[in-house]
This record gives structure tokens, sequence and C-alpha cells, in this order.
């Protein structure tokens, strides 16, 4: 397929590029920047034939089949209803949009115009989180108890913009991170949380902005969840752990854009060490994306589990700054 994309990004740069060229016939064909210049020195850098600021110059050229957004929040909602209107299949970053009726317009659009929509969350494309929910489907922890998620880590400094300082982008760490967690979790449990309660700070990076925060969430089976998520913490690692009547799971180091970390199963026989596919995540969920594009399953990660993920962040945000349990409102 040939791409468009939108945003200069560092996510494209660092991961998506090389996805969408790993695919056979995967072409970037074009790149639309905010700016000119930084357009032009993407597309050199990248080897990207075409390049400029006009997107719906970009979305009228009919070599395009898709469109990959990951500029900064605010902007992904009337990039993709632009490329949804020209007929573009798109694959949108995380979070969808600023707020839940925002990213339930964009999977309406879609549906409308009988294109793909999804959502790149890459933590369900790696194998590590797809053997931990085999594990749970296959009755290997009894029943779900609790579940808990490690997702403090130190933002590199070279991201350490809008994300720190700027809510009118989409900074902070809850729709950055949260959206993650609660991704996984969904993926995890096959089930949506009902309501949250949470505590969010800033602890030294976040401007205006949380830079950390702790949820605690319901879940309709009755599992009860943890989430803690930070820029600030260098040294915590990541990972969750996933507790049941007949086992417990542990994760460790998994919640990251590399397929690497262990998981361990401990139960009544023992530890024992699970392997897991060391596949790339981004250049999975590419392929799982034209797949869809193709008319082969679903793209990992909707439009709706897009919207899904925002709807919990969004009440993790709102719980954390009223302080009351917050039911969750997926937008119907
Ligand atoms: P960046 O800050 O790198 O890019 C966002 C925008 O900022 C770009 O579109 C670009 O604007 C501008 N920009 C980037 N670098 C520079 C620079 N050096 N000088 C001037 N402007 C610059 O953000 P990320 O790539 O980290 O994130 C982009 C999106 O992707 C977000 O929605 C984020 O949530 C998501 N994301 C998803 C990840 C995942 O694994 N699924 C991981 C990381 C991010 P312009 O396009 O106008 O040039």
């Amino acid at each position: 397929m040939r791409w468009a994309l939108v945003g200069a990004s560092t996510i494209a740069s660092q991961h998506m590029i090389r996805a969408i060229r790993a695919q056979a016939g995967g072409e970037v064909a074009r790149v639309v920047s905010g700016s000119r210049d930084r357009a032009e020195t993407y597309a050199r850098e990248h080897g990207i034939p075409a390049f400029g600021t006009d997107l719906n110059e970009a979305l009228a050229d009919p070599v395009i089949d898709a469109v990959y957004i990951s500029t900064t929040n605010e902007k992904h909602l009337l990039q993709a209803l632009a490329a949804i209107a020209a007929g573009k299949h798109v694959l949108c970053e995380k979070p969808l949009a600023m707020t839940v009726p925002d990213a339930v317009a964009m999977v309406r659009a879609a549906d409308e115009a009988g294109v793909t929509f999804a959502t790149n969350h890459h933590l369900r494309c790696s194998g590590s989180h797809r053997a931990v929910r085999a594990l749970i489907r296959e009755g290997r922890l009894g029943k779900v108890l609790s579940v808990r998620v490690f997702h403090a880590v130190h933002l590199p400094e070279n991201l350490q913009g809008w994300r720190i300082n700027s809510a009118a982008e989409g900074g902070g760490v809850i729709p950055d991170i949260t959206v993650h967690d609660a991704d996984v979790v969904r993926f995890l449990l096959d089930e949506d949380p009902v309501s949250v309660v949470a505590q969010a700070t800033s602890s030294g990076m976040g401007l205006g902005v949380e830079d950390s925060a702790m949820s605690v969430w319901a879940m309709p089976s009755g599992t009860m969840v943890m989430s803690h998520e930070s820029f600030t913490h260098p040294f915590a690692g990541s990972g969750l752990e996933v507790h049941g009547t007949q086992g417990s799971i542990f994760a460790r180091g998994v919640m990251t854009q590399k397929p690497v970390g262990e998981i361990e199963l401990v139960d009544a026989a023992g530890r024992h060490a699970i392997p897991f596919a060391a596949h790339d995540l981004y250049i999975t969920g590419v392929a799982e994306f034209e797949a869809a594009v193709r008319g082969e399953g679903q793209p990992a990660a909707t439009g709706i589990d897009g919207v899904k993920s925002l709807a919990v962040a969004a009440a993790v945000r709102e719980a954390a700054e009223t302080g009351a349990r917050v039911t969750i409102n997926y937008g119907g």
C-alpha cells in the first residue's frame, strides 16, 4: 500500500516508516507537516518522494491508499475527518482525539465512508501481551481477581515538549500513557472498565498538565485493576501482573515499544517461564491494518478500541480532578 504521513513526528521516524516499508509493496509516498522547511528536511532524511504543508493536496493524490496520522493530539480529529472524506483508510495515533464525542465522530465518519479506521495501540500487537492474554483465556489463572499495571517511565529528553507543558495539544501522562494501559487491560480481560477513582500530580516535569497518575478501575466481572503511569521515574521499570484463583502472571519490562521483557506464570505446580514471539510491534500493527483493508479480519485495535481507551483515560482525569468515582461514558 502507498501511505501518506500526516505529521513529521518522532514516532513515524522511529517506528512507523520502517513498519510501512516492511510490508510487501509498502511505500511512504508523502509527508505532510505544518512547516514547509520541516517537511522538506524530514522527506530528505527519510527518502520520502513528496512533501508539503497542504493536507488536501496530499489527500487528492490518487496514489495514496492510506494515511497515518501522528500529529499532536488536538489535530487528529480534523485531519482524520478530511482523510476519511477523501476515501483514504486511516491509521490514527492514540489518543484518537481530545474528547470522546470527537473520537466517536471519527469512527462514525469512517463507517459511513466504508474505509478502514484504526488506532495505533501497539502494545496489543506484542508477543508478550498476546501470550498473557492466551494464558488468561486458556483458564491457566482460574478466575481473574486483579490486574496491576506498572507504566511509570522516564520521558526521554527529546519528547519533553508539548507532552509536559501543553494541555491545548493534548499533553499530560493520562492522554499519553493511561490510554495505552486502558487498551491493554481491555485486550487482556475482554471487558470494559465500568468506573474509576484516581489521583494525579505533577512530580517535576509537568507544567500545567499531570506527569503522574494512579487509578483503580472496577470491571464488570468484579476484577479489580490498579494502574500507574508517570513521565518521571527513571528506574521503576515497567510491567503488569495478573492474579487469579489458580495462578499469577508476572510480566516484566513489557510496557514498551520493543519486543522485550519476560513473563513468569506462578501456580501450584511452581514457577514457569512463558516464551513469547519477538516480532516487531509496529510492523505487526501495520500488517494487520493492511490485512483489514484487504477484507481479512480486523485491525489490531479498531476505532472503537480507540474510543474506549480514550473514554477510560478521560474518566481517570475527571476522577483525579474531582476526587469522585467516575462512571465511564463510552459515548453511546
Ligand atoms: P512529536 O512531538 O515528535 O511530533 C508531533 C508533532 O510535533 C509533529 O507532527 C511535528 O509537527 C512536530 N514536531 C516534531 N518534532 C519537531 C521538531 N524537532 N521541531 C518542530 N516540530 C516538531 O510527537 P510524537 O511522535 O512523540 O507523538 C505524535 C503522536 O503519536 C501523538 O498523538 C502521540 O500520542 C502518538 N504516539 C504514539 C505512540 C505509540 O506507540 N502508539 C508512541 C509515541 C507517540 P509537523 O507535523 O507540523 O511538522
